[in-house]
């Protein structure tokens, strides 16, 4: 009985974390350390009613991805697309709990219908391990000895035959007195490769222990791989894959479903991406969130999520385009992007179901390596689509009305839009840039603040909380205020009661204003 093996755990003649192969049944293991740590604490107890533990597939994990199992976290799965990239359609799945992320992305997928185009310029998983020389002198000789074409050829020889996939590509140096540091970049088919190149990794170093007999090994990863934690050096000379896509998206898209304009969203981009991220000391981080999109597929698709770290480096550039630049161009470059399609979490099943439903799943009998590369470049081009569907919200001021909206129960959202308090001098300091239109709603009239993306720099916390409620356009208006008090905006109290009804249609800053409805009245 269970109560038996309770007793057994607790006479330390099972160890808690073999269960599974005491009782000879995943689940039913699992169901007794739940038992078993139960009793340690309520708040512990009290915690498995809300993880789910039945009807999993532990065969998958045990020995393989996760020890001391008590259930699994289930992570809502949306999917974003159709993704046209390089002529194919592609349902994307995210996994994420951040409401509007995908909402946002699919927005982005659907401003990019005319295509996005992308290719993979590098492909090589990295180690780096850490090795010492009882001088500086001869680390600094082992360093010009792996410089040798010859000597490259012997450890890529020693490499190459530790796997039937890792191919030793390029090996690179780095010295600190004593240390040295030696970066192996090899391709590993369609497995991320991590597993696959750190067994190559030690055949090689064996192989320069050869040579080097006093070298000491200190560590097979000495960080300079980099794993799983921020560094220039995959941003510059690339982990995993190395990906560039790009699109043009035509005017008419820019202003229809984006709601904002190129030069709006070119200007934004300079402002926040570029000199914003240069101004935080950004490495690897010119972009809007790359990481928001990599984190929900990684985990869609059974990736290693910690990578995300790396996997996340993306720099965003905008450019107007067309003869009279109304077109935007747009590009994501990711230098390091760690996935694969084979090994890891990727033979669970749900998520190998996601890479399925790429196209993707395990390895590529035809071509290895091409499964893992084109995971990359839907990583990238769906990065493309988020970016460019977050940084047309950001230009239009959407941003936080949106999230109000998706990612915040409705209460909320009904108190907080409802009534937005703000002063008059609030009102004034944002004249001189914004518009104001009434819709009538029945025997109600409906304010809606147009404000200008240019403008919101200048807002104090009480005009923020009036953008949940703006909507883009930067026509120039007489900066006295209008008497509101029809609109339900009592001046003297600084209080605008803000139906939540939101149907205006969106202005964008190129409309003209005589094309918005007619039921909209400007002040
Ligand atoms: P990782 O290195 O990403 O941790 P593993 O090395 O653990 O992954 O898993 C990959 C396994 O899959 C290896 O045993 C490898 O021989 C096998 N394999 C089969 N086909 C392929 C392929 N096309 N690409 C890469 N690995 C493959």
């Amino acid at each position: 009985t269970d109560i038996e093996v309770i007793s057994l755990v607790d006479a330390k003649k099972i160890p808690a974390y073999q269960l599974e192969k005491a009782v000879q049944n995943e689940e039913r293991g699992v169901t007794i350390r739940r038992k078993l740590l139960g009793r340690s604490s309520t708040s512990v107890d009290n915690a498995f009613d809300n993880i789910p533990y039945k009807n999993y597939d532990y065969s998958k994990i045990t020995g393989a991805c996760c020890e001391n199992v008590v259930g699994y976290i289930p992570v809502p799965v949306g999917v974003v697309g159709p993704l046209n990239l390089d002529g194919k359609h592609y349902q994307v799945p995210m996994a994420t709990t951040e409401g509007c992320l995908v909402a946002s992305t699919s927005r982005g997928c659907r401003a990019l219908s005319n295509g996005v185009r992308s290719r993979v310029v590098g492909d090589g998983m990295t180690r780096g391990p850490v090795v010492r020389f009882p001088s500086a002198m001869r680390a600094s000789e082992a360093t010009l000895w792996l410089q040798e074409d010859a000597n490259f050829k012997k450890l890529k020889e020693s490499f190459d035959g530790s796997s039937r996939f890792a191919r030793l590509e390029k090996v690179s140096c780095r010295i600190a007195g004593r240390y040295l540091f030696i970066r192996f970049v090899a391709k590993t088919g369609d497995a991320m490769g991590m597993n696959m190149i750190s067994k190559g990794t030690e055949v090689a170093l064996n192989t320069l222990q050869n040579n080097f007999q006093e070298m000491e090994i200190l560590s097979l990863s000495g960080n300079f791989c980099t794993d799983k934690k921020p560094a220039a050096v995959n941003w510059i000379e690339g982990r995993g894959k190395s990906v560039v896509a790009e699109a043009i998206v035509p005017a008419y898209i820019v202003h229809n479903v984006l709601k904002t304009s190129t030069a709006a969203l070119v200007e934004l981009n300079i402002a926040k991406n570029l000199v914003g991220s240069a101004v935080a000391g950004s490495i690897g981080g010119y972009n809007a969130h790359a990481a928001n999109i990599v984190a929900a597929i990684f985990i869609a698709t059974g990736q290693d999520t910690a990578q995300c770290v790396g996997s996340s480096n993306c720099i965003t550039l905008m450019e107007p385009w067309g003869i009279d630049g109304q077109d935007l161009f747009i590009s994501c470059t990711m230098p390091s992007i760690e996935v694969g399609t084979i090994g890891g979490g990727t033979v669970l099943p749900p998520q190998s179901a996601c890479l399925s439903m790429l196209g993707l799943q395990g390895p590529n009998a035809e071509e290895p390596g091409k499964n893992a590369r084109d995971l990359a470049r839907v990583v990238c081009g769906t990065v493309l689509a988020g970016e460019l569907s977050l940084m047309s919200a950001l230009a239009a001021g959407h941003l936080v009305r949106s999230h109000l909206k998706h990612n915040r129960s409705s209460t909320n959202v009904d108190a907080s839009l409802r009534t937005v308090a703000t002063s008059p001098a609030a009102f004034s300091s944002r004249n001189n840039h914004s518009s104001l239109f009434i819709k009538p709603n029945g025997a109600e009239l409906i304010p809606k603040i147009l404000t200008s993306h240019h403008t919101n720099n200048h807002f104090n916390q009480e005009t923020l909380s009036l953008r949940n409620v703006s909507i883009g356009c930067n026509k120039i208006v007489p900066p006295s205020i209008p008497n509101l008090d029809e609109a339900g905006l009592v001046p003297n109290m600084g209080v605008l009661e803000v139906p939540t009804s939101m149907s205006v249609p969106i202005p964008t800053k190129s409309m003209d204003l005589l094309s918005v409805p007619t039921e909209c009245k400007q002040f």
